[in-house]
């Protein structure tokens, strides 16, 4: 059983697929690991490490890939790099599937089975594998670095001899994942935190985290979490009254960290221009939803726009990618809990359960096909 680590090729993508201590544990479930040189380099994991750990170092793409049964990567392959897979290989990766028809054909057609981590179900059994989480965890931390580095003032109360510097007051929208961790983040920074969200059980989540919890608490909002613990789309009456409340809000906040999103939707517009135009000059917003459309109107994607008020709002993209040591140790462990599932332990062979629903989940492309309920009929 050989487990091939390519170098990403996105110039952009600073994260690895496995680190030195996934290499270990795949050597140790009786796995061959190669990692192509320099593949952890941007994520500071050293080809000597991966060598130690029991990995071998190839020097290209093509020899890393060649004759490989699992593929382990951070993103969807290139056309060129999927067709140096032996078909039948299990290519597992954060594939992005939505809106790249053409790409998928491709991985399709190479005769590859493509998992899409993305898909892996929120279930007890599975959270060790779920890259949604564990990336929006380290978005959100980075959310609060990156707005407290645009920031022209500090975050905590300061007391000095030159006069007292007030707390910055920073507001979360959304409270999941990415929501709940830049609440700490910001918290741990000494700002005055609110936190807004339409799912009623984040209320406790926001008070328990030391911040003070902002929405409109009418019938609606007591059922806006759909079974699967997601947001429902609200209706135009709630959204005028959450604009009202937060319009009213926003104003006197520092910084805003937007993180609202809802499954299978455009990411909901909470922040229109007129709202960044009654923020003090200075402030900052962060979208994290802007890959979906983004929170906020003014936002754009890969890119920090000025209002002429002069707020910042900033829309960087991957952002879990620019903390790429801590994405990639979280990411190579949510694949390695995922492939083990792949493993035999006693032949210490590859053997796919292919009624297991992690993999049916999962499972994007088979024997040449698009084989996922999503994609099969529409696309
Ligand atoms: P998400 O990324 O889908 O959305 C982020 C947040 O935006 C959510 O809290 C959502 O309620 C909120 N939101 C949507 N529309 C909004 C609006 N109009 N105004 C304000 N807020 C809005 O969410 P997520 O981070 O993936 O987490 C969703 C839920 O799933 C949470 O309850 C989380 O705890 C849960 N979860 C469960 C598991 C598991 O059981 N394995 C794993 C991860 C997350």
């Amino acid at each position: 059983m050989l487990i091939a680590i390519p170098t990403e090729t996105d110039p952009d993508e600073g994260r690895v697929a496995a680190t030195p201590e996934t290499v270990k544990k795949f050597v140790e479930l009786g796995a061959e690991v190669r990692i192509e040189a320099g593949a952890g380099l941007k994520s500071g994991f050293l080809d000597n490490e991966y060598a130690q750990a029991g990995g071998a170092v190839v020097q290209s793409a093509a020899a890393t890939l060649n004759g490989a049964d699992i593929v382990l990567r951070v993103r969807r392959p290139a056309t060129e790099e999927i067709a140096g897979v032996k078909p039948g290989a299990a290519v597992i990766a954060i594939m992005a599937p939505y809106g790249h028809g053409d790409a998928l054909k491709s991985v399709a057609g190479a005769g590859v089975c493509a998992f899409a981590m993305e898909f892996m179900p929120r279930i007890t059994r599975a959270q060790s594998m779920d890259v949604l989480s564990s990336q929006a965890n380290v978005a959100g931390y980075r959310a609060v670095i990156d707005a407290a580095a645009e920031y022209g003032r500090v975050i905590p109360m300061m007391m000095t001899a030159a006069g007292m510097i007030q707390p910055a007051k920073i507001f979360i929208m959304g409270v999941g994942v990415a929501g709940l961790q830049a609440i700490a983040t910001a918290r741990k920074f000494g700002a005055i935190v609110t936190a807004t969200d339409v799912r009623p059980a984040t209320k406790e989540q926001v008070v328990s985290l030391g911040a003070k919890f902002i929405a409109v608490e009418d019938e609606e909002f007591k059922q806006a979490e759909t079974a699967a613990g997601y947001a429902k789309e609200m209706s135009t009456g709630y959204k005028a009254k959450q604009a009202a409340l937060i319009a009213e809000h926003i104003s006197s906040q520092d910084i805003v960290i937007t993180t609202a999103l809802i499954p299978g939707r455009p990411a909901p517009v909470l922040i229109t221009a007129a709202m960044v135009e009654a923020m003090r000059p200075g402030s900052v917003i962060v979208d994290l939803a802007v890959e979906r459309g983004g929170n906020c109107e003014l936002a754009k994607a890969g890119e920090t726009v000025v209002s002429k008020n002069g707020a910042k709002i900033i829309g960087r993209l991957n952002v879990a990618g620019q903390v790429p040591a801590t994405a990639s140790a979280l990411y190579a462990k949510n694949l390695l809990a995922f492939v083990e599932t792949m493993i035999e332990p006693k032949t210490k062979s590859l053997a796919i359960k292919w009624d297991d629903e992690l993999i049916k989940a999962t499972l994007l492309t088979k024997d040449g096909a698009l084989v996922h309920p999503s994609f099969k009929a529409g696309s």
